[in-house]
Formats: structure tokens, sequence, C-alpha cells
């Protein structure tokens, strides 16, 4: 059976073609797949499970169908999603993963993550991130009524604009020490993510063995999209 894969989409408002054509991709591509794992930034944000915005429920309704289909939908969360939660589950009858997550694709294990973790060199976005993963904290931000919730991630989205344009690339891209120790801990040779938006196949040497690492391009211009079928792994562009 082919899986597929994908990873930062970034969809919600404002994002009008990537929404239609990842729509089309699931009513499609999909829809004769095996299975489909997304890999974390869905969404562009996503505040709360009580999110009924058009573009979420256009996104939510065609998971819904895909998996209604019968064809399984695993998510990881993304930096920008990392809120997504059972309500979500429900509403899509997607399964959510935890990141990292190591993949059994016919009988070899294959590491699935989002790729923020792995970008240890940008130590201020490392520290946000455990500020924010961290389950207090997201019950205190959930709490809080919608609007506000809303109004504080156009905030924090205008924060990360300002953090990416004032930090060196080659640091917001992964860490060869962190790639190398997360091969290590999983006992695998290859791994699959997103987020840095570079999408490539790279192979490498991990303690003297050939290891892969496919990065997932994001949606923003055109897809992006990895499909596995019986050992052979193929990274694609999808144009517009
Ligand atoms: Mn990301």
């Amino acid at each position: 059976m082919t899986r597929l894969l994908v990873s930062d989409l970034h969809l919600g408002e404002g994002f009008e073609e990537a929404i239609e054509q990842f729509v089309e991709f699931l009513a499609t591509r999909a829809a004769t797949a095996g299975a489909l794992y997304i890999l974390g930034d869905l969404f562009e944000s996503w505040v709360g499970d009580d999110d009924r915005s058009d573009a979420a429920e256009r996104v939510c309704t065609a998971l819904r169908g895909l998996t209604g289909r019968g064809v399984p939908c695993f998510v990881l969360h993304g930096n920008r999603d990392f809120l997504l939660g059972p309500g979500f589950a429900a509403r899509t009858g997607c399964r959510l993963l935890p990141d990292p997550v190591v993949a059994d694709f016919d009988g070899e294990r294959v590491l699935l993550t989002h790729g923020d973790a792995l970008c240890t060199d940008d130590h201020a976005y490392q520290e946000l991130r455990t500020m924010v993963r961290n389950p207090a904290s997201q019950q205190r931000f959930l709490a809080l009524p919608l609007s506000v919730r809303e109004a504080l991630a156009g905030e924090v989205r205008a924060g990360s604009r300002a953090h990416i344009s004032r930090t060196v690339p080659t640091i917001m891209d992964v860490n060869r020490g962190a790639v190398a120790a997360a091969y290590r801990v999983a006992r695998v040779q290859r791994m699959i993510h997103g987020h840095t938006h570079r999408p490539a196949v790279h192979e490498l040497e991990v303690d003297g063995a050939a290891a892969q690492r496919i990065v997932l391009g994001a949606w923003y211009e055109q897809g992006s999209y990895v499909s596995v079928d019986r050992g052979h792994y193929e990274l694609r562009a999808l144009p517009r």
C-alpha cells in the first residue's frame, strides 16, 4: 500500500489557493492511498478546537471525508498548531500522534517528526517551544475566550516574523548533532520531517551507516508530498 506524507500546509484565512489544493489532494491522491500522515503545521495557527472559521471548517470537512472513506489519517503537532486536540480528532476522524514517532513502513522503522525540535541552534525559539508546550500554560491559554486567544496568537505570529527576519537562515535549519542523535535514539536509518521549508532528500552517514533524511516542503506556493511504496520513497512537488 502507498502511504502519503505532507507537512507545513499552513492553512487558514487568506490561504485560499493552498486550501483548495489540499482539499483536491485529499479527494484524489490521498483518497486512493493506504494512509495519510500530516507532519505538523496543517494550520497556520490553531488557538483551540472551538475554532469555527470557514478555513478550519473546510479543511476539517475534507479530512472527515477522507477518513470516512476508510483512509486512516495521522497528524503530528507543528509549532503553529500544537493546540490541535481531541475536539479536532473527533471532528475529522484523524488520529493525533506524538512527536517524534517511529512508523513501521513495510517492515522498516522510519522516524517521523515535525522538525522544529531539531533546530537546536535557534536558542530563542527552543526556549519559546519549551514554554508553549507546557501542559499547564496550554490549559491556562485554552481557558481564555476565543477572541482573546486569537488576538494573542496574532501577536505571537508578528513576533515570529520579526525573529525570522533578524535570524541568520542557517540558525533556523536543523542542527547536525541533533539529527544524528535522533537517528541513534530512535534506532532508524531514515527520517521524514518538515518545518524548515527546504524540501530535499539528504543522504548522510550516521555512525558509519548510510542514512536518509527527507524534508517535506511547505504549501505556500505549491504542494509537496512524499509517497512511500514498498521501500520506495519519493519526494514530489505539486505545482499549482
Ligand atoms: Mn513548522
